[in-house]
């Protein structure tokens, strides 16, 4: 089996270790003996965004997302083929962001974004920036999870139909928020950095599982030894007081 994932501008868009969850997709698959191929695009690089089966674009600041939102905006035709051809999305924090309707940053700046879903990020204040360690839980694909990460955005989400997880602690979509991030059938997209999928390696298990769908039906993993990942999640939730 064959893997391709597509890094968007990985050169930009990568906060707290971001770049994390690519090494785990990568290490995941291919101790399952699956060939993994990752491939980097940044600002006006020409990219065939369809023939991918995992998109993953990680957070930034203001400043960042300024940089690339009218490259992202110019690249929708293809991210919509993508979503039509079954390609997983992976987004993270200011990704997430550029993937609802608009962002109106701190400076007051609105980002026009994708608009593929129905949700909108508008800065708060700053005594009301969303920073510290979080849990959630939550379901995806079938499986209920606890998920730990870290989170530091001052946008607030609202709207967001379909949220990832109910939050155990923290802030989440929102300061003091009950939800945290977006999912449907083919999209992950959270406030989670930390990197997300390195303390939460089932979650990089149903990612992996998405993004081979595309070309090879349901697919079984084999189980890895997660002993280590398992015990730091622990900690955490414990740290949260949430087990
Ligand atoms: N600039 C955005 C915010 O503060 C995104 C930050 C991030 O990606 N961590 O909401």
């Amino acid at each position: 089996m064959k893997l391709k994932i597509l890094w968007m501008y990985h050169d930009l868009m990568d906060l707290y270790g971001d770049k994390g969850n690519i090494e785990v997709l990568r290490r995941r698959a291919e101790k399952r003996g699956i060939e993994c191929v990752v491939d980097t695009c940044t600002l006006d690089e020409k990219k065939e965004i369809q023939d991918y089966d995992l998109f993953f674009l990680g957070g930034g600041a203001d400043r960042e997302q300024q940089l690339i939102f009218r490259d992202l905006l110019g690249r929708r035709d293809g991210i919509a083929a993508a979503m039509d051809s079954g390609t997983a999305f992976l987004l993270i924090c200011g990704g997430y962001q550029l993937f609802g309707q608009y962002y109106k940053d701190q400076d007051g700046n609105v980002l026009e974004s994708l608009g593929f879903f129905d949700y909108y990020t508008v800065a708060s204040d700053r005594d009301h920036r969303c920073i510290g360690n979080i849990a959630l839980e939550a379901a995806i694909d079938g499986d209920t999870f606890m998920m730990v990460g870290f989170e530091n955005h001052g946008g607030q989400t609202m709207n967001v139909q379909t949220p990832l997880g109910r939050v155990l602690s923290g802030h989440g979509n929102m300061y003091r928020s009950e939800f945290e991030g977006f999912l449907n059938d083919q999209v992950v997209a959270t406030y989670m950095h930390g990197p997300l999928l390195p303390k939460n390696p089932a979650v990089a298990d149903k990612i992996l599982m998405r993004a081979l769908k595309r070309n090879y039906g349901e697919v079984q993993l084999a189980k890895l030894d997660d002993t280590l990942e398992d015990k730091a999640r622990e900690v955490m939730l414990k740290r949260l007081k949430v087990i």
